[in-house]
């Protein structure tokens, strides 16, 4: 079969790299633009088998950057761990694609990496908090990430191998790792695959074993032009609680109560509630049909507005609220509606 005979030519890869990375599991935290870019380019590398961890689901602002959805899965709002499973096992059949809707807390990545070990992490998150997750799990179970992040023009990443680099909590004083999470400045579609290129290609070295991993930081802008590799060596701390002697995983310890986070840029408030799992939805949407609100409902989630404020409601039960950013009325109508 000669489909990857152009990956297989390239010499530090050849026939026994490509072997190699089909027997590779990846693991894939989020499925925004740089998820789905990373996603698309591992999935037609032939790697064996690739898990995709989000919470959200497919809206029409994504359509500009994240490559692999489509109107019909915004028309549908198809939770983008789904969309991204049925595109990619379109575009390669041979790879096992394990889709996961969820938030990728403390609880569920442990899990997931506890039992599937995957050969790599590749944080596709805009989310800082869940880099630090990653960060101790990669440190606790040995499994190499990369870390990844843009906003506007700008693009950042490096790598992180356990017992060898800094790892990203070392940095934190450091380095300037604090792009902006909001949405408000924007971005351009060109640096999220600037980014992927950086990150897939040091993925596709730890996939085959070439040691000549960069450790070095990688930070650029492509619209001005500019382009630094930050040397952080030294940077690794003797005390650091994610990855010195004596560690204790600060970002893994559970918490058990209901969350409520504004997502920053983006005028919703997430609820976590302490108790996850399967709901008894059924009295809840006759609750909410007899008030008279009108409820959409798919697979995977349901939706309703009431005044400007939409619902929308994952099945494990966590709870999106848009046309807020203020979390005690997101708490004042989670309560209301859905307590
Ligand atoms: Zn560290």
């Amino acid at each position: 079969m000669d489909r990857y005979s152009r990956q297989q030519l390239f010499a530090p890869i050849g026939e026994r790299g490509q072997q190699s990375i089909r027997e590779k599991h990846v693991l894939l935290i989020g499925a925004g633009a740089l998820g789905a870019a990373n996603a698309e380019t591992l999935v037609r590398a032939g790697i064996g088998k690739i898990t995709i961890i989000d919470r959200d689901y497919v809206e029409w602002s994504n359509l500009q950057r994240q490559q692999l959805y489509t109107e019909e899965d915004a028309t549908n709002r198809l939770p983008k761990a789904i969309a991204a499973a049925m595109h990619l096992r379109a575009i390669n059949g041979d790879v096992v694609v394990e889709p996961i809707v969820a938030d990728a807390d403390a609880r569920l990545l442990e899990h997931v990496v506890a039992r599937e070990r995957p050969h790599v992490i590749i944080d596709s998150t805009d989310n800082f908090d869940v880099r630090m997750i990653i960060n101790d799990v990669s440190q606790k179970y040995d499994v190499p990430w990369i870390y990844g992040a843009c906003v506007g023009s700008y693009g950042l990443s490096y790598v992180i191998v356990p017992n060898e680099t800094p790892c990203l909590r070392c940095l934190l004083e450091d380095v300037p790792l604090g792009v902006a999470t909001c949405d408000t400045v924007g971005i351009i579609s060109p640096v999220v695959h600037m980014v992927v290129a950086h990150q897939t290609a040091e993925a596709l070295k730890i996939l085959v074993g070439d040691k000549r991993i960069n450790r070095k930081l990688v930070s650029f802008d492509v619209w001005h032009g500019q382009y630094r590799m930050i040397d952080v060596h030294k940077l690794k701390k003797d005390d650091c609680p994610s990855c010195s002697e004596r560690r204790t995983y600060p970002a893994l310890q559970y918490e058990n109560e209901t969350k409520f986070a504004v997502l920053c840029g983006r005028e919703t408030v997430q609820i976590r509630p302490a108790h996850r799992g399967e709901r008894e939805w059924t009295t809840l949407l006759s609750f909410l049909t007899k008030r008279g609100i009108q409820v959409e409902q798919n697979d995977y989630l349901f939706s309703f507005t009431v005044d400007s404020h939409r619902f929308v409601v994952f099945f494990d039960g966590r709870v999106l609220i848009h046309g807020t950013n203020d979390v005690q009325e997101a708490k004042r109508l989670y309560y209301q509606y859905l307590g």
